[in-house]
């Protein structure tokens, strides 16, 4: 049987316009795809209702015709398949690994607050820099639970890490995954989600979150190739997790260098960082941001 071609996907959240890191990112992915021969499918993450927004969304689409990059198949917008997550979560739901919070920040900033004064050391953070889910919720009775769903008291979704980590998939074959380099070799990294802890799987608004949904989405856009910058790297465990609890498969990944802007600080939408639209009402042509990215 002929095997069938890899796909690479480009996956931009419209809550702004395009920069130059995304520019980056969707040319590797471009690049990447034309020198395997596959193909390269647009996905919108759009489960940010209060902030994504279609004009950015149209901003998004002229930006990357503009920088050239074309793209496969029909798009994929995350906000149209809501009911894709849910059953994805009702799934972990019956494994009993996910389990209702309903702390706002302020409460986990005060219960890492006690448990810092208490011990007089600092509170484990994750590789983002912020303090692990203390728990707080964790052991809440069946019954306190269902009264405060019940009385419609927000909340989210959690994973029960160390649970998760307990299931029998997760031990064998060696947990891990594989990036891929522009030859093609394959190195396998080790994975140690549990540095995460208990992860929100689902918002308080949306029955979901980014690490679900993107999940959910490479495997039923048949993602095999997945080109991410290297602040998405240890989030990366999370996924493979994700993807062993819900016998998915998990794809190659390739994870690009980042732009910094003139202080050293990564370039972001947050940081007013000037977008592919600013640089080309300037007079800024494609052609120079390609050469200025290394690519030829
Ligand atoms: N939507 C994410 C972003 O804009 C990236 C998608 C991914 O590679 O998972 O950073």
């Amino acid at each position: 049987m002929a095997k069938s071609p890899p796909v690479f996907r480009f996956a931009p959240s419209p809550n702004g316009r395009l920069h130059l890191g995304h520019a980056l990112s969707a040319l590797t992915s471009a690049q990447l795809c034309t020198r395997f021969d596959g193909q390269l499918l647009l996905r919108i993450e759009d489960i940010d209702l209060t902030r994504c927004r279609p004009e950015f969304e149209q901003g998004i689409d002229e930006d990357l015709a503009w920088l050239g990059v074309r793209f496969d198949g029909a798009v994929r917008r995350q906000s149209e398949h809501f009911d894709d997550y849910r059953s994805a979560l009702a799934r972990l739901q019956e494994m009993a690994l996910v389990y209702p919070c309903f702390c706002s920040r302020q409460d986990v900033k005060l219960a890492v607050a006690r448990r810092e004064a208490e011990t007089g050391k600092p509170w484990p953070r994750d590789p983002d820099g912020a303090p692990l889910y203390p728990g707080s919720c964790r052991d809440l009775s069946e019954k306190e639970r269902d009264e405060r769903m019940a009385a419609g008291e927000p909340h989210v979704l959690r994973l029960a890490m160390d649970r998760a980590l307990a299931s029998a998939n997760l031990s064998c074959p060696a947990f891990a995954y594989s990036v891929f380099d522009a030859s093609g070799d394959e190195q396998r990294i080790a994975v140690d989600p549990a540095r995460w802890g208990d992860v929100v799987l689902a918002r308080k608004d949306v029955p979901t979150s980014y690490h679900l949904s993107v999940v959910v989405d490479d495997a039923i856009q048949g993602v095999s190739h997945i080109v991410r910058g290297r602040d998405l790297e240890a989030a990366t465990d999370i996924h493979v997790v994700l993807q062993r609890l819900l016998g998915l498969p998990t794809p190659l990944y390739h994870f690009h260098r980042l732009l910094a802007d003139e202080t050293g600080q990564k370039l972001a939408k947050s940081r007013q960082s000037p977008g592919l639209a600013d640089l080309r009402a300037q007079g800024v042509t494609p052609a120079e941001i390609r050469r200025q990215l290394g690519f030829t």
